[in-house]
């Protein structure tokens, strides 16, 4: 039995917390859900799942649709796709069978590649290597969520590069809906002799081909800090999120960008290890950030105290602590809302 091996290369990093991450689990669900009631698909179709953040690892190595469970995705800083790439091409020499003399190998891979930001390392030498030896062995769809999406990136890997964009509730699940079908169209193709790739008909409201990459925004999208709590000393990272703000003056008009407060979302501790460690200097001025939150682990008032060693902590108000970081003891004291010019914090690669 020839199989069809299907790959998810999934960005996990830092802007992808909260609702996008949890969209991805429960699109598993249902793409899973669809090919198990497609009897080509049933029969041909592998799934394996590729997460990158800081670093790339292999989460599902390739299985039978049947015994397929929709992995926990992990997080991570960093967003390091010339790893990405690295691990999908090792996991495609590992798993996908070749044509020989002898035997009929697996049939041509599918990989849906997702990602909403830009590459945090140089994925360079991965894209050319990528493009020399496997880019006529595999059909590679590439799909930015959102545009700060780096699409030019993407066009360099692939043809096929979709900006999927939600603009009303339950777009993301006609996405899945379309990423099944276009499956499901491959294996049947397959079961019809043909080996053509053809995508199904995209869905405007939503979803389009990029031919033209938009020009990059300069200022980031999201900016992410990671703390920890004092009491439970279990890590969280804080998310904003870019808005841009109109500022009128007599003469002009113009557009500043601000970063709204999204949310706080408790990590486990293995967001570090999928966490690219070279060390960054990327700093922002509290200044830029609007809301602080509470801490999601203890209910403290504030998740957003920096102690001397330059972490976040939680505090409930002006109190004696220890940084769960450099465990010294740090007290803080409220301070007149008219020195409260700001001061720089550092913040995750995104
Ligand atoms: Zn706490
Ligand atoms: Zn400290």
């Amino acid at each position: 039995m020839r199989r069809l091996p299907v790959f998810f290369v999934l960005d996990c990093s830092e802007s992808m917390v909260g609702d996008h991450l949890r969209q991805m689990e429960d699109g598993f669900q249902a793409v899973v859900r669809t090919l198990r009631g497609d009897p080509h698909a049933l029969e041909t179709v592998h799934l394996s799942v590729i997460a990158f953040a800081g670093v790339a690892n292999t989460i599902v190595p390739l299985i039978e649709v049947f015994s397929f469970y929709p992995p926990k995705l992990p997080l991570g800083g960093g967003t390091s796709l010339g790893a990405a790439l690295d691990a999908l091409m090792a996991e495609i020499d590992r798993s996908v069978v070749k044509t020989t003399p002898d035997q009929k190998g697996d049939w041509k891979p599918l990989v849906y590649l997702f990602t909403d930001g830009h590459p945090t390392d140089d994925p360079g030498p991965a894209i050319a290597r990528w493009n020399s030896r496997y880019a006529r062995r595999a059909s590679l769809i590439a799909v930015g969520i959102g545009k700060d999406t780096d699409f030019s990136v993407l066009k360099r890997l692939t043809e096929n590069v979709i900006l999927f964009e939600e603009t009303r509730e339950g777009d993301f699940s006609r996405f899945v809906n379309w990423i099944s079908a276009s499956v499901v169209a491959q294996s049947k193709s397959l079961g019809e002799g043909l080996d053509s790739q053809t995508l199904p008909d995209l869905d405007e409201r939503f979803m389009k081909i990029v031919k033209d990459p938009p020009p990059a925004l300069a200022d980031v999208a999201c900016v992410t800090l990671v703390g920890r709590c004092q009491k439970t000393r279990k890590p969280y990272l804080i998310k904003y999120e870019r808005e841009l703000q109109d500022v009128a003056t007599l003469d002009f008009k113009f557009e500043v960008p601000i970063y709204r407060l999204t949310g706080c979302y408790p990590l486990d501790e293995d967001y570090f290890a999928w966490s690219d460690t070279r060390v960054v200097d990327l700093k922002v001025n509290t200044s830029d950030l609007i809301g602080a939150p509470g801490c999601p682990h203890c209910g403290n008032a504030t998740a957003f105290a920096v102690c001397g060693c330059g972490k976040l902590l939680c505090i409930n108000g002006p109190e004696e602590a220890t940084c769960p970081w450099c465990e010294k003891q740090v007290t803080f004291t409220p301070r007149p809302a008219s020195e409260d010019d700001g001061f720089d914090v550092g913040r995750g690669r995104g």
